[in-house]
């Protein structure tokens, strides 16, 4: 009844899919199975520089080519290189424990009355009526065959659509619904710490230590105490059972051992510039027993020779305490005047960042990371490792701030740790990753519990023989329907359990019955409708003559389903100013046809029959517009636009074809033009630090919501790509994009021969990229917390609904968690993230990921199970939506008041007792201070001078849906070192901190942070580097503000423009490059991006801001 039993076709990754005999996953990028719809994402076959892909079948045409960078002028950015792109995270690995069985909840058996079958819940249904009827039509326009349009007629069946596609009846298909080309590959596997290792000790999965002290870092070379000490015994710091890697029971006081150093002994020596005498830093704990010395803090650890009592030979546990004021600054005598001053803190005795990505790579690199166990908290996003799933969502597609959350709202409060989880449900898989199967249930659908809704998952617990199934989520007992029933075996498991995805996977998809379709209806295949500004700056800039140019070989990359030959969408074009024309390019037409609408603002569809074509059956007449658009707007006067009635048209043509579909706008000024939306010039930077300062955030008109709001109810997503000189009000423009699920695209002061790469790069993965449309998601939890407020880009029209137009693989939705009862350390909590969707083959969907986490009593084990990263995420977008409503300060102190709350409960009731003088942080949040800080001095939060209000409200926009490991790179940029490691190396060379005092000029090195790339040059970079990098004899000869590397046949050329390459191709977004020369002016601009150093605009460097929170911990606990 189920799964069917068709013929495997070509596995998708060429990779064993281990568990389902008989069962078949979609190709992916191979050929589907004869007659059977395609069940799975199209492949990714476009050219998206960072893919690697199979080439799509069928394809006549070699895919656009993002082709060897064009070597245009170099030329100096213009306004802010900055806000570009930003990007997909890097790909993990990991470790992870072996395979451990999947762990069931223990569930008690009660027996309720029988209910009725589960009734599936459809979606919201919308309903439309028949589209306006009456606009004014006029026609213009030479060399084009112009109809007299007339009032469009309600939308009826021959709109030129095939039928829509039907999905598999009950065949049962079982399918892996193989999204996504290949991954890039991404990083490059964890560079071998053996340099400075003594003791190199094998990948631990030990919990990690509670607290990371921080210690003096001892001079002369001796190694710390912990570095070489043994384990003590009955530190709670051992091992722990493999079933139960992170549920440590121990005291909250088991500081691991080692972790609270002290320096010398005896009365602190006297020290300079003490700001705030008293402090007293204890450096890291974090590693573990028996460490070696870590390759970062190693340098500082050789030689501080301020710190003249320092204890000779390592010297065994217990660990000594530091002096409060005997914390050493480097190398005093050696630094420059203004730093001897600034510095009492030596900055490699406080937590690093790269140690700790370091660390965990070396430690959790190495073994996949197997879900099976409940609370398990994964590698860092910075790690590349595999994941097996075998019973809970991968941490790619969620994450969470604890994976062992308080049993009471009380200690919850107590701690003041958010409990959220950060959801991504379409993520790219790596190739070695299977995807979610597909499993159909046939007419009867996915089996859901009668009261809560929840779907069948892993976690449901199977009683009386079998014949019925206890919800795990509300305990409510229903009846297995008969087509359903299997026996229990002597465990009370299901003998089918390993056989269906939806008893022993985390993540899996059920085909949807046409119960959850709009209308009850199955949806008809997606459409693109492409909507280009030809005012005059568009045309002037040569935009509009290069994307008709691409659009003509794009078009046949559109995104498609398991092999499928052609793409089902369909596509329509639009050109605007302040009147829209439209385009008839039916397939019967000689040349296509142009209908212009004036009456902006009673917008309607003047054809629907020729608008919405496909492809391959219209190419010839598409090829004919898309040669003649440039040409018919070439000497346009034209420069007013409007924006409003350009979505607006767009939707009723989606909404007239009965199809969800996305809108790609091409748009490059402010609606000045009168119609609805239209906009005023509101930039005021003197607003800035007012209390009115949130009028920037804020749209200025309520049109806009509006508008999103019927797009979402038409599942229309619009994608907005800008291309403003000026003033664009991008707070105001990107809130139907940000509302539909779409993404925003800003390239300022565009030039094609500067910024053509970056755009059409862009482009090619937006048109190409795997979206899923008419979207909801629903998180649903088990007794005793709740979803209470989510972030992200989507609409909500009640307070459980996530309404996504559109979802595409990088869109991440943070939601965060609230008690409303007691949770059970027995039963733990469980997390189910529903997503009802439209593929872009018109299937309807839900993929479904679930979470087990552990619960605690003790807060000890709150702190052990953090995740600093997602921390950071869900605190970042909490911040960056606080600006739409209270002053920045406002919300600047907030997130510094929850901060040290957080590490204040922690000291009072985990840490061991200390003096005040003490800064002690939780091991898995030692990066909390930096990181936030990092938050705190962001552009949104803290501008400089050379940020404009666009800017702002664009990167606002854009954190609001990062994934985790976005926002880590975007907040704490990467700083690579490009010539210390050997060039014949093909793995990344091992960033460095992101501080200036890192910067060797006699060294090059690359920055990223997911929307910008910089190249730094050193002055005393030697004459042979410049020369193999740049083909110039010295370094003032080297062209600032390059942004494109010469192509020169020499080893480090080709190594530096191919670690640029991987770079890129680990992002989201085109990175555009920028070479900086030290002591250049724009150096000013790379520097922003050092955020471990005093920023311009008065941000805190690192060690004030860790003196900072220190005095705010203090005031709290005393
Ligand atoms: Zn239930």
């Amino acid at each position: 009844m189920n799964v069917n039993q068709s013929a495997p076709p070509v596995p998708p990754f060429g990779q064993p899919q281990p568990v389902y005999p008989g069962y078949h996953q979609s190709s992916y990028g191979g050929q589907p199975g004869p007659a059977a719809p395609p069940t799975s994402y199209g492949t990714y076959n476009g050219p998206g520089p960072g893919y690697q892909q199979t080439p799509p079948l069928g394809m006549s045409r070699a895919p656009p080519s993002t082709g060897a960078p064009p070597t245009s002028t170099a030329q100096a950015p213009c306004g802010q290189a900055a806000y570009g792109q930003l990007g997909q995270g890097d790909i993990q690995n990991g470790p992870s424990s072996s395979t451990v069985p999947t762990q069931r909840l223990p569930g008690s058996q009660p027996f309720g009355s029988p209910l009725a079958p589960a009734v599936s819940q459809p979606a919201a249904l919308q309903h439309y009526g028949p589209p306006p009827t009456s606009a004014q039509v006029t026609a213009q326009l030479a060399g084009m065959q112009i109809s007299g349009a007339m009032a469009p007629a309600p939308p009826s069946a021959g709109l030129g659509y095939g039928p829509p596609t039907l999905l598999a009846s009950a065949s049962g298909s079982f399918s892996n619904s193989g999204p996504y080309g290949s991954y890039p590959q991404g990083q490059a596997p964890p560079v071998s710490q053996a340099q400075g290792h003594p003791g190199v000790q094998p990948p631990q999965r030990s919990a990690p230590p509670l607290a990371s002290n921080f210690t003096s870092p001892t001079s002369g070379g001796p190694r710390m105490p912990s570095m070489t000490g043994s384990l003590p015994p009955g530190q709670g710091f051992g091992a722990p059972p493999m079933s139960q890697p992170n549920h440590v029971s121990s005291p909250p006081q088991a500081l691991p051992p080692g972790t609270q150093m002290t320096g010398p002994q005896g009365p602190p020596p006297p020290m300079h510039s003490l700001q705030q005498p008293g402090y007293q830093l204890q450096q890291n704990g974090s590693f573990g027993p028996g460490r070696g010395p870590q390759p970062n803090y190693g340098t500082p650890y050789s030689g501080a020779p301020t710190f003249g009592s320092q204890p000779g030979p390592p010297q065994p546990l217990p660990p000594k305490r530091l002096d409060p004021d005997a914390i050493p600054s480097p190398q005093l005598n050696e630094l420059p005047p203004q730093q001897k001053t600034r510095h009492r803190i030596d900055p490699d005795a406080i937590p690093s960042p790269i140690q700790v990505i370091e660390d965990d790579r070396n430690n959790r690199g190495s073994e996949p990371f197997v879900t099976g166990v409940r609370g398990q908290v994964p590698p860092l996003v910075t790690t590349n490792f595999l994941v097996k799933d075998q019973g809970n969502a991968s941490p790619r597609y969620i994450r969470c701030t604890s994976y062992n959350i308080p049993c009471t709202s009380d200690m919850a409060k107590q701690a003041q740790v958010p409990l959220a989880a950060v959801i991504k449900p379409l993520a790219k898989l790596p190739p070695e990753e299977a995807s979610p199967y597909v499993v159909d249930h046939g007419e009867s659908g996915p089996l859901r519990c009668n009261r809560c809704k929840a779907y069948m998952c892993p976690f449901m617990q199977f009683i009386e023989g079998g014949r019925r199934f206890q919800c795990c989520f509300c305990s409510c007992v229903n009846d297995v329907p008969p087509q359903y029933f299997q026996h229990l075996d002597h465990t009370g498991r299901r003998v089918d359990a390993y056989d269906r995805p939806e008893l022993s996977l985390g993540s899996y998809e059920f085909l949807a019955t046409v119960d959850y379709c709009k209308n009850n209806k199955f949806p008809s295949p997606p459409a693109f409708i492409f909507m280009i500004d030809v005012s005059y700056n568009a045309i002037r800039t040569g935009l509009v003559r290069l994307l008709c140019e691409e659009l003509k070989s794009l078009l046949d990359y559109l995104p498609r389903e398991g092999g499928a030959e052609e793409s089902a969408i369909h596509v329509g074009f639009v050109t605007y100013n302040k009147v829209l024309h439209f385009y008839n390019v039916k397939s019967s037409l000689a040349q296509p046809q142009m209908m212009v609408v004036s009456d902006v603002a009673d917008m309607f569809v003047p054809l629907l029959d020729g608008f919405l074509v496909n492809v391959n059956e219209s190419r010839a007449v598409i090829t004919s517009l898309l040669d003649q658009i440039p040409e018919i707007f070439a000497d346009t006067r034209e420069t007013e636009t409007v924006f409003a009635p350009v979505i607006q048209a767009g939707m009723e043509a989606l909404k007239a074809a009965e199809c969800a579909g996305k809108l790609f706008l091409f748009h490059t000024s402010l609606p000045i033009a009168e119609a609805p939306g239209k906009l005023k010039n509101r930039d005021d930077r003197k607003l800035i630090n007012t209390d009115k300062e949130k009028t920037l955030f804020q749209p200025q008109t309520g049109v806009y919501q509006t508008l999103a709001k019927e797009c979402v109810a038409q599942g229309c997503c619009v994608d907005l790509f800008l291309f403003p000189n000026q003033y664009v009000d991008v707070a105001t423009l990107s809130v139907v994009p940000q509302l539909t699920g779409g993404s925003v695209y800003k390239y300022a002061c565009f030039q094609v021969e500067n910024d053509q790469e970056r755009f059409l790069s862009d482009l090619r993965r937006d048109v190409q990229k795997i979206v899923g449309f008419d979207a909801v998601m629903r998180v649903r939890t088990s007794t005793g917390i709740r979803a209470v407020d989510f972030f992200g880009a989507f609409y909500m029209s009640n307070t459980t609904d996530v309404e996504l137009a559109g979802l595409d693989a990088n869109k991440t939705v943070t939601v965060e968690f609230k008690h409303d009862d007691r949770l059970n350390e027995e039963s733990g909590a469980l997390l189910q993230c529903a997503l009802l969707y439209t593929s872009c083959a018109g299937q309807r969907r839900l993929r479904i990921h679930n979470l087990a986490l552990n619960c605690c009593t003790q807060l000890a084990d709150l702190y052990r199970n953090c995740e600093t990263d997602t921390l950071i995420n869900y605190m970042a977008k909490f911040a960056y939506r606080g600006v739409l409503n209270s002053p920045v300060k406002t919300v600047r102190d907030t997130l510094i008041t929850q901060c040290a709350q957080i590490l204040a409960c922690y000291r009072k009731n985990c840490a061991s007792p200390s003096s005040a003088g003490q800064l002690i942080l939780p091991e898995c949040m030692k990066l909390l201070p930096v990181y936030l800080n990092c938050v705190l001095k962001s552009d949104v939060l803290q501008p400089g001078a050379e940020v404009t209000t666009d800017d702002r409200a664009y990167v606002r926009q854009l954190v609001t849906s990062m994934d985790v490991a976005e926002t880590n790179v975007f907040f704490y940029p990467r700083l690579l070192p490009l010539t210390k490691s050997p060039i014949e190396s093909t793995t990344e060379p091992p960033a460095v901190r992101a501080s200036e005092e890192r910067l060797s000029n006699g060294d090059i090195y690359l920055l990223e942070n997911g929307l910008n790339l910089f190249l730094w040059v050193g002055a005393s970079v030697q004459q042979g580097v410049v020369q193999s990098l740049f083909n110039v004899p010295s370094f003032s000869q080297i062209t600032t503000g390059l942004s494109v590397l010469p192509i020169l046949d020499n080893p480090l050329s080709k190594k530096v423009r191919g670690l640029i390459d991987s770079l890129r191709a680990q992002r989201a977004r085109y990175m555009k490059l920028t070479v900086v020369k030290q002591e250049d002016k724009l150096e000013m601009l790379f520097k922003n991006f050092l955020v471990e150093d005093k920023s311009l605009s008065g941000g805190e460097s690192y060690v004030d801001f860790l003196c900072h929170m220190h005095k705010e911990i203090r005031q709290l606990l005393s």
